[in-house]
């Protein structure tokens, strides 16, 4: 059987190095060793200023919000996973939905000065499938209308935009680093804000709003993270090229193999690579779609519709929304599997299946 996506797992004996360490200390969490450890590589890995290791994607979210104080209105995408959107109602705000491009996927720049209001405070947006959002374009508009900028960055782990990291675009950035993720520490987020003031501000709500043993600088959470998940952390970003180079590898074979099937990839963004965190393709019906998942699901061949159905039409908690592009691309889009411990004789029997079922229409 063939899964959607596999976590990668370093040799154990890497993993094991790090968890006598924290035997030997007998410090498993707040802000250990490990953790510190982390932060400091993965800052010179994505060559950010600052960051922050927390619990998961979805804390770092509502982390950046509380940091930035929003109030009333949150303009955002509803082509994203529902964390996105969660956290905004989380937070005692209100997600404002604007249909994204055709082409990249992510919250079309052109469409959201018609959606601010009186009420609105930021923009939250997904680079999707980490391809980055119209940052220039977003920038301007956040400017000019006085708006603070999030941007989840849960699938764009080493993006950069122009030289530099996609995490350093917007007021905060997030990342996930969840099992599923390009680059994980099994669950685990990381929040990055350029600004000192916000920065700091950001470390006291990831720690019950704490600033020194008997004060209290913050409302907080907590946000911390574990040695444990640290030391996975750890482990993992040795392998990090390995594991683009061969998901590039698996990615442009799948380019080559499926080019004719009549399924069309997203356009990605002209300053940026791709990270190759997904292989998403967009059929011409969602008929087509569906058979071909269903085909492949026969095959023991697993799929995932990423995403659908669309953040705007589907939350109890959210007034529905039509919008035109997202839900005619939320039905008609497949995620293919893609993972590192995936074979080029794997994608080779995935991508068969495929064009056969295209030739023959089954
Ligand atoms: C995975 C994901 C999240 C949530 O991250 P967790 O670490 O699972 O909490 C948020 N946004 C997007 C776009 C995601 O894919």
């Amino acid at each position: 059987m063939i899964l959607v996506t596999r976590p990668f797992l370093p040799p154990v004996e890497e993993y094991k190095k790090y968890i006598d360490s924290i035997w030997d200390r007998q410090w498993l969490t707040n802000m250990g060793p490990l953790a510190n450890e982390l932060e400091d590589q993965l800052k010179i890995y994505l060559n950010v200023q600052n960051l922050h290791f927390v619990t998961n994607g979805t804390i770092a979210l509502q982390m950046a919000i509380r940091a930035l104080d929003l109030k009333g209105e949150i303009i955002t995408t509803p082509f994203s996973f529902v964390a996105t959107t969660s956290s905004i109602v989380w937070e005692g705000c209100t997600p404002v939905f604007v249909d994204i491009d055709p082409e990249s996927l992510n919250i079309d720049a052109s469409k959201i000065e018609e959606a601010i209001t009186d009420m609105t405070s930021a923009i939250l947006a997904t680079h999707v499938y980490g391809n980055p959002c119209d940052v220039r374009a977003i920038e301007v508009i956040a400017k000019k209308h006085n708006l603070k900028v999030i941007y989840d960055g849960a699938h764009a782990f080493g993006v950069e935009v122009d030289g530099k990291s996609i995490f350093e675009y917007g007021d905060i950035a997030t990342c996930s680093l969840h099992a599923t993720k390009l680059y994980h520490s099994i669950e685990g987020g990381l929040v990055i804000c350029k600004d000192d003031v916000i920065n700091k501000k950001l470390a006291f709500i990831r720690n019950f709003g704490f600033n020194g043993p008997v004060n209290f600088a913050e409302l907080g959470l907590n946000g911390k993270n574990s040695e444990f998940h640290a030391a996975m952390g750890l482990a993992n970003l040795k392998y990090i090229d390995m594991i683009h180079e061969h998901r590039k590898v698996l990615t442009h074979s799948y380019d080559e193999r499926l080019k004719d099937v009549g399924a069309r990839r997203p356009i990605w963004h002209s300053a940026a690579k791709n990270n190759f965190a997904y292989y998403p393709l967009i059929f011409k019906s969602e008929r087509d779609m569906m058979s071909t998942m269903e085909y492949l699901t026969a095959h023991n061949v697993h799929t995932r519709r990423y995403f659908y159905p669309s953040l705007a039409m589907s939350l109890p908690y959210v007034e529905h929304k039509n919008l035109e592009i997202t839900d005619d691309i939320s039905k008609k889009v497949l995620c293919l599997p893609l993972y590192y411990d995936l074979t080029l004789q794997q994608l080779d029997n995935i991508c068969e299946l495929i064009v056969n079922r295209n030739i023959y229409g089954v």
